[in-house]
């Protein structure tokens, strides 16, 4: 597939991803956070997702700028990466849909927090984090771009493994042996798998 094409598919589905979070994103303000973990390093990997996954996707797309840094792919991996994005798109519509208002985008506790542990959270605990990891694979094999491609995956690495841990030990802090259990039963990512 031509890079143009590849470019569109991209900005679609981002676009996508944009419109399925909006209405939650209104939502959560009717629960009162009690609890903020925005630290300073949360903030820097806020911004670091910012950067790999929006600003340089978008310079990529409308600029030539990084054109130097091209690379090709054969047509299956194009096609792999609209599957990929695919699913992203249904497991990050899925994963607000269940987490209702219970949602941040940062570290926090709300008022009236509930432990979500059904509809998708019954199979794995962060089926959020799993949708922009099939994000941030999907950006390498649409964005051929040694910068654009892969940016996403940096980043989205660097804050998954630095927060993923702190994540679970606020929701221990919070719910206790409830969680504790809920951990037990469940993998991260990938049902059965980690
Ligand atoms: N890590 C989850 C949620 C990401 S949003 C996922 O990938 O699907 C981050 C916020 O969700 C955290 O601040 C926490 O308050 C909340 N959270 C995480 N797991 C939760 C759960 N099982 N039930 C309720 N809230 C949860």
């Amino acid at each position: 597939m031509d890079t143009l094409t590849l470019k569109i598919i991209f900005l679609v589905c981002f676009i996508l991803t944009g419109i399925i979070r909006k209405p939650y994103q209104k939502k959560i303000k009717e629960n009162t956070i009690i609890d903020n973990r925005k630290t300073p390093l949360e903030n820097s990997l806020l911004a670091s997702v910012l950067l790999g996954m929006f600003v340089l996707p978008l310079i990529y797309i409308f600029t030539p700028l990084f054109n130097f840094a091209n690379y090709s792919l054969p047509v299956w991996a194009h096609v792999l990466g609209i599957v990929t994005f695919a699913l992203s798109l249904y497991l990050f519509w899925r994963s607000h849909h269940d987490l209702g208002t219970n949602w941040s985008p940062t570290l926090q506790v709300r008022e009236d927090h509930i432990l979500v542990t059904n509809g998708i959270y019954q199979s794995i605990r962060h089926p959020m984090y799993t949708s922009i990891w099939l994000w941030a694979i999907a950006q390498a094999l649409l964005l051929t771009n040694w910068i654009a491609g892969f940016s996403g995956i940096v980043a989205l690495g660097t804050l998954y493994f630095l927060r993923v841990g702190n994540e679970e030990n606020m929701m221990v802090e919070q719910f206790g042996e409830q969680y504790q259990t809920y951990r037990q039963k469940t993998k991260r990512l990938v049902p059965f798998l980690f």
